[in-house]
């Protein structure tokens, strides 16, 4: 079999995904390779599929028995001969897992680190032939990683007796510059093919809120989601505790997991979320290693964890079938005081010389404080990420809180001067919370003990809430005009630049969220689409979707695997889609191979032979499928009389749900979408509207030839008590509207004059 075949039929996709060939071809070649891949991107399968194609055993080496576990499940239910040797067997096991792997049984082994040294693998080792080591999460073995394991250092050695070099692979998704310079030098690496598909997570929506109660904003989040499953991330065992017991009193399907709970019962309880039996799980960040779940549709961190590493990597578990998925985080001043405490009391370092350890504990507060930022930056937060890693991308990914925010510019200048000011006037001797307190005009003993209520700064800045004063400090510091020490007393500084606040009298502006009128929510924020696979589906595709749902629940059930290592939600929803009626169109279903298809297609066809009605609409929108991605290069949108005819008018619509009914009625995918803003500016070019500018915002009122023209303009009041108004369209205008349409052929032109009246 060559790659693509056995990329079809065992694990039934039918094209590569950026980077896989290549590592694949490399490896095909004899050659090393280090391939560095985001999570979810399919690393596996390029040591896999050579693994399968190549003479002899391709050894994987996996820092975690549940990684192993799984992977090697998923590789059986695909068909392929794999096993695994580590802890978790029993004496009898091993011996019988190694007496086959002796026998040829297994192209594929998993192996932990610690095992490559023990008599009885050498023994194997040495007398078979070694084709690869696949070294999986090869950050392991770099003491900058998140996860260092020393027994990955034994891997080097454990080559270098093999009386032949085999290939070395080796694969991760967490690089900065130092780690991956750490993979290539300690695993050897000779000459590496080497593939760097970025850091990115495009279907990650990210968001940081600052919400005054966590616990509410949690339960209102998970009520939203209350079909998908996800995890909610903590800082400590206690608050895990505490939420996930307050979550089951409020009725939600949840689990927990922390390094204080027995194995047994974190092995359970990881089990009840793998296997979708509880959709919510509450952990630690011992929680995650190794979950390979690919449905987690969104990550809560309800504390900042305390870095950027910690966060991305966490964060990583979302979303692994690559459909949308939502990572929130909850900030509060709190979870920096927490982090720092996690730093002082750090005894992971204790056996480090003194100039060692400052030095450590020197960056981990600087990758706090680079952490923080990320809640109070303004700009695009993937960028924020990717640049932390040493990439650059645009400054917009459209898929974050902040590009989808509407931002307006503040002069914070009086609040600039205020704290710089208060600095200089404290001689630069006390930390942020002293100076926030000060000129917050706060009586606490601190403010007494320092005497800072004698500052010419005191309660100077008191009717600013402390949130905003907070992002303004940080706004100062990320732009270098206050600077804060690394220790733990983390000192306020004057920098080279304080100067131009306080002497030159520089202005200081800065970007923030303009406050939403109706809700107080971040404004745009309303506007995200979300649109994943599964909301493709139309009422009877979601009744066809938990008929097959059930029906893989009961086959996990039946060979004691998690339902995603029969198939994968997307497949199912594919499955509902497409609708397959024989065997050869279910292997066009992505995820389906011929074991798989050998396996339990049967069941499948039959499931949706009995489930699936002729006539009825599965999908909410056919254009949408994939494989009738319009091409580039569409033509304009064009109204004809056949679509108009389709068209359902209401008695009163707003814009966007007319115009959206009009773009779902297209039945041409080669056509531009129709927009809501081609038709606002017909009616404002018209005279239906006039866009009036009041505080520096522009609205739009209606005028009488736009009220005679069908629409009507209804006021609500915010609750904080802004007057705004919301536009519907009567059954007239909407008439109007697509007359307009039919006339001008494709597009609208606003010249036209006199349509009213
Ligand atoms: P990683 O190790 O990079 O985090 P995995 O190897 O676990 O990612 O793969 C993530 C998911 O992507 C798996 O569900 C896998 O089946 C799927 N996948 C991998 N390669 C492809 C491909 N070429 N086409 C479609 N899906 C793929
Ligand atoms: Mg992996």
């Amino acid at each position: 079999m060559d790659k693509y075949q056995v990329l079809k039929q065992c694990f039934g996709f039918d094209s590569f995904r950026e980077g896989q060939e290549t590592l694949i071809d490399g490896i095909l070649a004899g050659k090393d390779v280090f391939g560095v891949m985001p999570t979810g991107s399919g690393k596996s399968l390029c040591f896999q599929i050579p693994a399968l194609i190549m003479e002899g055993i391709t050894l994987v080496i996996s820092p975690l028995i549940s990684l192993m576990k799984d992977q090697v499940t998923a590789l059986n239910q695909a068909g392929v001969h794999a096993a695994y040797l580590n802890s978790s067997l029993t004496a009898r096991q091993y011996e019988k897992a190694l007496e086959y792997a002796r026998a040829g049984r297994y192209p594929i082994i998993y192996v932990a680190p610690e095992r490559l040294e023990t008599e009885a693998f050498l023994d194997f080792a040495l007398h078979t032939k070694i084709a690869m080591v696949a070294v999986d999460e090869a950050h392991c073995v770099s003491q900058w990683g998140q996860d260092f394991r020393p027994s990955y250092l034994k891997i080097v050695k454990f080559i270098k007796r093999l009386p032949t070099r085999p290939i070395v692979s080796a694969f991760t998704a967490t690089a900065t510059k130092e780690v991956r310079e750490d993979i290539i030098d300690i695993l050897m690496l000779q000459e590496p093919v080497m593939v760097t598909t970025g850091y990115d997570r495009p279907n990650l929506y990210l968001g940081v809120q600052h919400p005054g109660n966590k616990y509410e904003a949690l339960r209102a989040f998970l009520e939203a989601h209350s079909n998908q499953c996800g995890i909610v991330y903590c800082l400590t065992r206690k608050l895990v505790e505490d939420i996930s017991e307050r979550l089951r009193e409020d009725g939600v399907s949840v689990t927990r997991y922390h390094a204080g709970l027995s194995a047994e019962e974190r092995r359970k309880n990881q089990d009840d979320f793998i296997y979708d039996r509880s959709q919510v799980m509450v952990a630690t960040n011992a929680f995650g290693m190794g979950i390979d779940k690919s449905n987690v549709r969104f990550i809560i961190h309800y504390n900042m964890p305390g870095s950027v590493e910690a966060y991305y990597q966490e964060i990583g578990r979302c979303a692994r079938d690559q459909e949308p998925g939502e990572c929130i985080l909850y900030y509060s001043g709190q979870d920096v005081v927490t982090n720092q405490f996690f730093l002082d009391h750090n005894t992971d370092n204790d056996q480090l010389d003194l100039v060692t350890r400052r030095i450590v504990s020197e960056r981990d507060r600087e990758r706090l404080r680079k952490m923080t930022f990320y809640c109070f930056t303004n700009e695009c937060l993937r960028d924020y990420i990717l640049r932390y890693f040493g990439e650059y991308h645009s400054n917009y990914c459209g898929n974050c809180a902040n590009c989808l925010t509407r931002f307006e510019t503040v002069d914070v200048t009086e609040m600039a001067r205020a704290l710089v000011g208060c600095v200089f006037s404290c001689r630069q001797r006390y930390g942020v919370n002293v100076i926030l307190d000060t000129v917050r005009g706060a009586n606490t003993a601190k403010i007494r003990q320092y005497r800072m209520e004698q500052s010419p700064y005191y309660g100077s800045l008191s009717r600013i809430p402390v949130y905003r004063l907070r992002q303004v400090m940080n706004y100062l510091e990320m732009q270098g005009f206050l600077s804060v020490t690394r220790d733990e007393y983390a000192i306020v500084k004057l920098t080279e630049q304080s100067g131009r606040i306080l002497d030159r009298g520089e202005a200081v502006v800065m970007k923030m969220a303009q406050e939403e009128q109706d809700t107080g929510e971040r404004s745009g924020e309303r506007k995200r689409k979300k649109e994943t696979v599964g909301t493709m589906l139309s009422p009877a595709g979601e009744g066809l979707f938990e008929k097959l749902r059930s029906l893989r629940a009961e086959i996990a059930k039946a060979e004691q695997v998690p339902p995603y290592i029969v198939f994968s939600d997307k497949t199912l929803v594919h499955m509902c889609m497409i609708r397959p009626k024989m065997e050869t169109d279910l292997l066009k279903v992505p995820g389906v191979g011929a074991f798989k298809a050998g396996k339990y297609g049967e069941q499948f066809l039959e499931c949706i032979r009995n489930n699936v009605v002729d006539d009825e609409s599965y999908v909410v929108n056919e254009q949408l499928l994939p494989g009738k991605k319009p091409r580039k290069g569409k033509k304009e949108f064009a109204m004809t009389r056949e679509l108009a005819e389709k068209i359902q008018y209401l008695e009163c619509i707003s814009l966007s749900d007319f115009v959206g009914q009009i773009n779902g009625l297209r039945d041409d995918d080669t056509m531009k979408r129709l927009t809501i803003k081609s038709i606002n500016q017909k009616l404002t070019a018209d005279g239906y509207f006039e866009e009036t500018v009041i505080d520096g915002y522009s609205r739009r009122t209606l005028t009488e030839v736009g009220e005679a023209f069908g629409i009507t303009a209804e006021k609500r009041i915010s609750e904080k008590g802004n007057e705004y108004e919301v536009f519907y369209y009567t059954e007239r205008a909407q008439r109007q509207i697509v007359e307009w349409l039919l006339d001008s052929g494709n597009g609208l032109r606003c010249e036209s004059t006199g349509l009213s009246s």
